[in-house]
């Protein structure tokens, strides 16, 4: 996936605010928070979004896994925080590299507009 943003993130090949790194999955910083704590949680594979990840597959499952280990690291594992997957146009995903957003640090609203 020679054009993709987040491929380009995992390579390294674009300078990034690295969180946590494990053999599946890569945290970093997004650059523009909307919180304050904003993290990606990006799998290292690429999957367009999660309807591309195939049965079976258990990243997903891997990636919250990674959004608590962040949550305790961040110590707001008691306060709470939010994990959000945007799927496709309406659901207002902008880079087609499954990734999570990991949001903390303020009181989140529903519904998220
Ligand atoms: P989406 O809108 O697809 O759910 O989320 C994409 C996120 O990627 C956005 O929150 C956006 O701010 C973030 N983003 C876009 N380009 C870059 C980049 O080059 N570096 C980082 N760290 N985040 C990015
Ligand atoms: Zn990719």
């Amino acid at each position: 996936m020679e054009d993709c943003l987040f491929c380009k993130i995992v390579k390294k090949e674009i300078p990034t605010q690295i969180i946590y790194e494990d053999e599946r999955t890569l945290v970093f910083k997004d650059i523009d928070p909307q919180a304050p704590i904003h993290y990606l949680i990006v799998p290292k594979q690429h999957f367009a979004d999660v309807t591309n990840v195939p049965a079976g597959n258990d990243i997903v499952s891997h990636i919250f896994t990674v959004a608590v280990k962040m949550a305790i690291r961040e110590g707001v594992s008691d306060e709470g925080f939010r994990v959000v997957n945007n799927c496709g146009e309406l659901g207002g995903q902008s880079v087609e590299h499954l990734h999570f957003h990991f949001l903390a640090g303020r009181q989140m609203l529903w519904p998220p507009g």
